[in-house]
Parts: structure tokens; C-alpha cells; sequence
């Protein structure tokens, strides 16, 4: 039991310690040990060396983030924007020019690079790729009319777009807030430059995800005449999308979904892509390439992807009979394609919409198909694209050897209509040779080898 307090005893406050002579001496101890030692003064001096940087260097921070403020401006770009793309090729053509004494923008040796592929076709159907580096991920420096601007090329890899599957990237350019002016100038020049890249030029896109995106580089368009087809085919297609072209107040005045269908079959290597993508660079059209076994691509993507297609352009979907046929469709990577014969049709239809609408398909099997496809509507030309006809195989002969100065235009025209009957008489017992076949032939032959070359490569209709 605690015994009671009695009202005399309070307690009391612990004594506060007075210092005396005893306790002073351990202080004088420590100071004896430390204040003598100088090993601790030199650390004490050290860590004040310390606190001071710190201090200044965060008053450094604090000033030229003031000084940022006031001083700098910036520009983001993102790749979501067309600015960004246009501002890329501007810095691929000015980074590979400015080494060249002549250009007028400087850019500073750059140690991190990415590189950009370009195909570029050729009118005889061959392609080369150039590499361009551009810089890469990180900050560069670049002069500009007389104005160091800061890019800062950022990737972010971590969050995707969510409907495109592409990463993040922006693209910042720093200034003096007294060159701000420049910002638009470049951005001028820049989309100018693309532009120009693109003038005469076939652009072709290709799905990711909900969103076309330009495929490459822009190719050379293909003159129209050098695709040989058929006596009246050409003639016929071209008609048909120019008239179609010429009546977007019919349909609208008649509420008839601006729209229309091509279809065009016959055997391997006949000219059906080559034709579609001239015929489209010779309206100035763009190309929309639709492989409808692509990874990730499902009915509604489909849907909104045909709904959407930028203006002035083909959508073309290549061997359309492999898409549908096969029980289960695999893309190259073994992906399994989720899109169904009927979510094709539906997006085929697609809203009634005023948007105009030019679908081309291709396939080497048109017996494959499903008549439902092939209904006025979806496909509203049907045009059979075959192997060589006697004419055409004349006609490439002499497009390929036609300037030739090592023979005269007799012996071409001989020739060729030597080919020609060797043609028909090869064709009236059931044997065929593909366009592209011939055109191998001219390419690596002489026009002397190239009648007597052509005999062995016809072959039997069946096979
Ligand atoms: P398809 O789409 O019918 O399979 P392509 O258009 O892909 O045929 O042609 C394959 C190659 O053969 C191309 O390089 C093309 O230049 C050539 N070729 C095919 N058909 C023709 C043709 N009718 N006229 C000129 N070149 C042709």
C-alpha cells in the first residue's frame, strides 16, 4: 500500500542541475577532446562547406527556374499531333543537310541517334530502303536563324496509347522568350517541307489500332500506263471512280450512302495491286492497306476503321478470300483475327453516312467467295485482272525495250509481235504466263534473250 501524502510533504520539482565544478569537468573533458582535436574542427568546417552548397545550390535551382519562367518558352509536340511528325522529318532533312557546309540550321554532334527507314519503290516495281538518323530519345541542341533552341525528345514506354498500342513520345523545344516568334516559323517550314515530301507522291497507311498511320516513307507514284492490263480494263476501272468522283450531289440529293465497291480478280501477279495503287496516285489519292488478319483487329475496330478512313483515299483489302476462309484465321505471328464474316459485312455497310467511301479489294480465288460479299452495295464492279493477254505481252515487250538504242524500232516491233503470236498460240493449248513473269524476264534478259527466254516460263492454265 503507498502511504498517504501528508499535506506538508508536496512533492517536489527534481532539482535543476547548477554547474559546478565537478560537472564542468567532464564539459572541459569533451571540449579537451574535441574542441582541441583537429580532425573534428576540420569536419565541422566540412559539414558547414556542406550545408552552405546545399543552400546555394537550391538558391540556384529556385533562380533559374525563375529565370526559366521568365526567360525561356517552350513547345511540347506530341506524337498524338501532326506537328510532331512533320517536325521529325523537318529534323532528319536539316540533321543530315547541316552537315553540308550550305544549311542554315546547325545542329550539335548528337551521340544518341534513332533511325528512320524509308522504302522508296521504284516505277518497275523494285524498292530500296534509306536509313536516315535522326536524333533520339534525350536533349539536343540545334541552331535556328541565329537561336540556340533545346529539343528534348522524350518516349514513354510504360503507358501506351490506349487504342494505337504506340508509346508516348513529345518532343519539347526550348528558347529565349525573345525567339518565341520562331516556334511557328518552323513549324511552317517544317509542315511545308513535309508536304512537299509528299507532292507526287503515294502515301500509304496502315491500322493501329483505331487510327491510319502513314506506312513508311511516301513512294513514287507509278504512272497508270505502265501497269498493262487487258484491252478496256484500265479504261473501265478509271471510268467507273471518275464518274463516282463527279456525282457526290447525286447520291446526296437521292440520301444513297456516298460509297463504292471494287473488286478485282484474277491469278497471282496480274497487276491488281500495282493498278489500284497507280490509279490511286494518278487522282492524287492515298492508299488505306487493310489486312483484315491483323493482330487485335475486331469488329468494331473494323467498324470504325472503314468509317474513318481520311479523306481522298483508297481503302484496299488484298486477298480478301484468305481472310474468311480458312476455319481459323491465324496472322503471321499465329494471332488469331477476331474479326467474323458478318461484323465484315456489317462494317462494309457501315452507317449511312455522307463521307465518301472507295473500297478496293483484290483476290486470287473469286469462286471462294461468299455471294454475299460480292452483292451491288458492297462490291459494285466485279473486273477479272488475268495473266497475259497476246497484247499485253506485246505491249510490256515494248515498254521495256521500246528506247533502246541498240536497236531500231522495227526490230521491236518484230519482236514484239513475234511474242505476241507466241502468246496466242501458247494460250490455245491451255498455257498461261503471268505479267509478272514477263516483267522478271525483261528485267534480267537482253531483248535478244527475252522471245526465246519467255517460251520456257508459260505454263499450264491448271497449275
Ligand atoms: P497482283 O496484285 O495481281 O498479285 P502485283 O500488282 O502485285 O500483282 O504485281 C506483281 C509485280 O508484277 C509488280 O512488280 C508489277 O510491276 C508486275 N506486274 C504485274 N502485272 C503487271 C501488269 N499488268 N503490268 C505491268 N506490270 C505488272
Amino acid at each position: 500500500m503507498t502511504p498517504p501524502i501528508s499535506p506538508t510533504e508536496q512533492p517536489t520539482a527534481p532539482p535543476i542541475p547548477v554547474p559546478t565544478e565537478e560537472n564542468m569537468q567532464g564539459t572541459s573533458i569533451l571540449t579537451g577532446i574535441f574542441g582541441d582535436n583537429p580532425y573534428f574542427q576540420a569536419g565541422f568546417g566540412l559539414m558547414g562547406v556542406g550545408v552552405g552548397l546545399t543552400a546555394l545550390r537550391q538558391g540556384l535551382a529556385l533562380g533559374s527556374t525563375a529565370i526559366r519562367r521568365r526567360m525561356l518558352v517552350s513547345l511540347e509536340m506530341n506524337n498524338k499531333d501532326h506537328a510532331y511528325e512533320w517536325f521529325l522529318v523537318w529534323m532528319a532533312h536539316n540533321a543530315s543537310t547541316s552537315s553540308q557546309k550550305r544549311a542554315a540550321h546547325t545542329w550539335l554532334r548528337s551521340h544518341q541517334l534513332s533511325v528512320e527507314t524509308a522504302f522508296e519503290q521504284r516505277s518497275n516495281g523494285s524498292s530500296s530502303a534509306l536509313f536516315r538518323f535522326v536524333a533520339g530519345p534525350g536533349t539536343h541542341w540545334f541552331k535556328y536563324h541565329g537561336a540556340w533552341i533545346q529539343m528534348n525528345r522524350e518516349r514513354e514506354t510504360r503507358s501506351m496509347q490506349l487504342m494505337s498500342g504506340t508509346p508516348w513520345e513529345t518532343v519539347t523545344l526550348t528558347t529565349l522568350s525573345r525567339d518565341r516568334h520562331l516556334f511557328p516559323q518552323l513549324l511552317t517550314e517544317a509542315r511545308d517541307l513535309a508536304l512537299k515530301g509528299q507532292e507526287g507522291k503515294l502515301v500509304i497507311r496502315t491500322a493501329w489500332g483505331i487510327e491510319w498511320k502513314q506506312f513508311g516513307q511516301p513512294r513514287r507514284k507509278r504512272p497508270l500506263h505502265s501497269v498493262v492490263l487487258d484491252t478496256g480494263v484500265n479504261e473501265r476501272v478509271e471510268h467507273d471512280v471518275r464518274a463516282f468522283l463527279a456525282r457526290r450531289q447525286w447520291y446526296a440529293d437521292r440520301g444513297i450512302p456516298y460509297r463504292r465497291g471494287y473488286l478485282l480478280h484474277g491469278p497471282p501477279g496480274s497487276g491488281k495491286t500495282s493498278f489500284i495503287q497507280a490509279l490511286a496516285g494518278s487522282l492524287s489519292y492515298d492508299i488505306c492497306l487493310l489486312n483484315l488478319s491483323e493482330r487485335g483487329l475486331a469488329d468494331d475496330k473494323l467498324i470504325h476503321l472503314l468509317s474513318n478512313a481520311p479523306e481522298r483515299s483508297f481503302i484496299l483489302i488484298e486477298d480478301v478470300d484468305a481472310a474468311f476462309n480458312e476455319r481459323v484465321r491465324m496472322s503471321d505471328d499465329g494471332y488469331q483475327s477476331s474479326i467474323t464474316f458478318s461484323g465484315f459485312l456489317n462494317a462494309l455497310d457501315g452507317v449511312a453516312s455522307g463521307e465518301e467511301r472507295i473500297i478496293f479489294m483484290t483476290t486470287n480465288h473469286l469462286e471462294k467467295l461468299d455471294p454475299a460479299l460480292i452483292r451491288p452495295g458492297r462490291v459494285d464492279l466485279n473486273v477479272l485482272v488475268d495473266d497475259a493477254s497476246p497484247t499485253q505481252a506485246k505491249t510490256l515487250f515494248i515498254r521495256f525495250y521500246g528506247e533502246s538504242d541498240e536497236i531500231s524500232k522495227e526490230d521491236i516491233d518484230r519482236m514484239g509481235q513475234q511474242l505476241e503470236e507466241l502468246t496466242a498460240m501458247e494460250m490455245r493449248q491451255g498455257r498461261r504466263i503471268s505479267m509478272a513473269a514477263l516483267q522478271g524476264l525483261f528485267i534480267r534478259n537482253t531483248v535478244q534473250e527475252a522471245v526465246a527466254g519467255c517460251r520456257e516460263l508459260f505454263v499450264d492454265r491448271r497449275t
